[in-house]
Order: structure tokens, then sequence, then C-alpha cells
């Protein structure tokens, strides 16, 4: 399905956990501007742009969708004109701050004292809702919104699942495009249209680090042509029309792999297996890291595993829950996020292999099947 019309994936009942869990957290309302908060709450995929389209989540009260006119008719056919919420265009003449305002005194009935603002809303719309609500004291509303973003329902996870399967597919087309003699940009740039292709309407990112440059974690893709020997670091992801984020590396060799390149590889391939199979309800998120390092660094490459293990994802690339060394949260069911240790030498090679896991009630579910072992391109 779409982001048009009313789907499962953004069920009606999000607005009210998002405006209890507001409540418990002490605000008056949560403000969201166009980003993932607003789509996952709503389903509407807003353009960031200059004229203010923003949801008015009152802890207690009706919620409202304020949009410019001209963008009306595109917020009603969404999943948000299927929530029963009032949606308000506005007019070019118009103050969208102050119509904001005036229909969240009318909810609170008064004046509110603490609003939850998107964590990505632009500097400058905050600024202007500040004027607007000189007496609202401004949080961060990605402290509420993560506890029920972390926890992904059924259909979020069967939309990984699909975002999942589509770049394994590309994965799986590897070697039509990753040959000796063409530079990273071009192969970076076939490998751009297949993520397309194969299921995704947008491309997040394309990373192919040959040689020495698959020591840089994000290196994307330069003129460096590829040789014969060399160890080629490729991490890809893109979204789906439902929104929803894939992300996942693979390491190939073209040819021989390089000298010193097959010490590490089978370690780094059990250290990722070994942080998988840790996954299951009730352990931290700093756990799973340290699994990961634990295999590294007992082989002695500890010192060359220079990021964290892996992070949450969904309508974002990047979300919580983190895979980081002091992250104390528990896993539980539902929750979504990548196993990437990587092993990097500077200036020689490196080598990163990068699933997609989902939490479930006994351990984990792997969203990516693309074989881990080494794959070697014949050249
Ligand atoms: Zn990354
Ligand atoms: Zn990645
Ligand atoms: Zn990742």
């Amino acid at each position: 399905m779409g982001e048009h019309g009313a789907s499962t994936l953004f069920p009606a009942d999000r607005l009210d956990r998002a405006a209890s869990a507001a409540d418990a957290s002490g605000l008056d309302a949560l403000l969201i501007t166009p980003g993932a908060d607003l789509r996952y709450l709503t389903g509407y995929h807003a353009l960031p742009l200059e004229r203010l389209t923003c949801l008015v989540l009152p802890a207690r009260g009706p919620a409202a969708l304020v949009v410019p006119r001209l963008e009306l008719p595109r917020a009603q056919e969404s999943a948000a004109g299927s929530l029963g919420m009032q949606i308000v265009g506005w007019d070019e003449t118009e103050d969208p701050y102050e119509i904001c305002a005036s229909l969240l005194r009318m909810a609170v009935d008064g004046e509110p004292v603490a609003i939850g603002v998107a964590d990505r809303m632009w500097a400058v719309q905050a600024l202007r809702l500040r004027d607007a609500l000189p007496a609202a004291d401004q949080r961060a509303a990605g402290g509420v919104l993560r506890e029920l973003r972390m926890r992904k329902t059924k259909d979020e996870v069967e939309a990984l699942r699909a975002a999942g399967a589509a770049i394994d597919r590309v994965h799986a087309r590897i070697g039509e495009w990753l040959r000796p003699g063409r530079a990273e940009a071009e192969v970076g740039r076939d490998i751009a249209a297949a993520i397309v292709e194969e299921g995704h309407v947008q491309v997040n990112f394309v990373i192919v680090g040959s040689g020495p440059n698959g020591a840089s974690p994000h290196h994307d893709t330069g003129p460096r042509v590829i040789e014969r020997g060399d160890a080629v670091v490729v991490d890809i992801g893109g979204a789906t029309a439902e929104g929803y984020c894939s992300d996942e590396t693979r390491t190939y060799v073209v040819g021989d792999a390089p000298e010193g390149f097959a010490d590490y590889y089978e370690v780094l391939r059990q250290a990722q297996q070994a942080a998988c199979e840790a996954v299951r309800p009730g352990v931290t998120c700093a756990s799973i890291d340290a699994v990961a390092r634990e295999v590294i660094t007992a082989a002695g490459y500890g010192e060359y595993f220079i990021h964290r293990t892996g992070h949450g994802i969904g309508l974002e690339e990047h979300e919580e829950p983190y895979i980081v060394a002091g992250n104390e949260e528990l896993l539980e069911p539902g929750m979504a996020f990548s196993i990437e240790p990587g092993i990097y030498l500077p200036g020689r090679h490196g080598a990163r292999i990068e699933d997609i896991v989902v939490c479930t009630e006994t351990g984990h579910d792997n969203l990516n099947l693309v074989t881990r072992e080494l794959i070697v391109i014949e050249a």
C-alpha cells in the first residue's frame, strides 16, 4: 500500500498514544513539523518547505493539522485525511503560527506552559512558535516520541522486511557493476539506479569503499578506480514508497583478497553473527555491542573497530535504539536495528557486515538474507 488512504501502517490510535505520552511527560502539546515524526503520527509525507505545516497535538483535546491551503488536497488524500482530525488550510496572507497558537489555546483552554517541538523542526520555526506562544517552555518532542517509534508494529516490521528484501536484490546484483577498471562513482551510479529498480522510491546513500577507502566507514564514492585484488565495502540503502528504510553492507573482493584481509574477515563474520544471536528481549543495547566487540578484540583487532555496532531504523535511516556502549535501554520485541561491526586497517583496506534485525519474543529475525560469507567477484 502506498501513502494514500487509510493504512494499517498508520493506525488512528497512534495520535492518542502520542498525546498520552506527552501528557505523562508534563507537556501540554506536541508541535510536529514535516519529517519522520509527522509521517509516523499521521501518514502524511509533507515536504519541508518555508510555508508552515504543523501537527498540533494537545495532550488533552482534539488534534489538528495546519497546512498551507495549496497543500490541503495532498494532506487530505494522505492517511492523515482518514484519522478523523481537523485539517486546517491557511491562506498566504495569514500567520500560520498564530493559527497553531490559537488552536492550541482552545484545546488546552488557556495558555500552554510546556510544549514539545519536533527534534528536526527548523530553528526559525521554533523561534516563530516561541513568539506566538511566549509563555510556553519549549522542549524536544523526541524524548516522548522515541518510546513509540522504537517499538515497531507488525505492519512496520513487514514494511522493513520489504525494504530489506529490496536491498538484498541489489546486493545480489553487485557483480554486474563491480569490475576492475571502473571508478567507484560509476559503480555507485549503477547501484543507485538499481536501488530504485528493485523497489525503493528514494536512494538514501551509496557507499562504495574500494581498497584503502574501505577503511573509511562513511566514505561515499569517489574517483578511485577499482583494481584486481581490492576489497570493496558496499553499504547501501533507500526508502520504500511506504517510507521505511533499508540499510545493508556486504564486503566484496575483486579477484584474490589483498594481503592480510582473510585474517580478519572471518573474525568479523563471527562477531556479526554472535551479536545477531545475542539479540533477545531483556538484554541491553550495550550488551549487543559488547558481544561483537569482544570477538573482534579477542582476535587482536579491537582498535580497528572504531564505531558503535548499530542503530535503530524505521522511517529514518538512523534512529533509536543505538547499539552502543553505555546504552542501558533493554531490547523489546519489535525493536529494529542494524548489527554492523567493521574492521578498518587505515591506508590498507577494511570490511563491514551489516544486517537489519528485529528483536522477537524469543530472539531475532534477520531482515537481510544475502550470504555473509566473503563474496568473491571473479575478475
Ligand atoms: Zn553509518
Ligand atoms: Zn549501512
Ligand atoms: Zn547502518
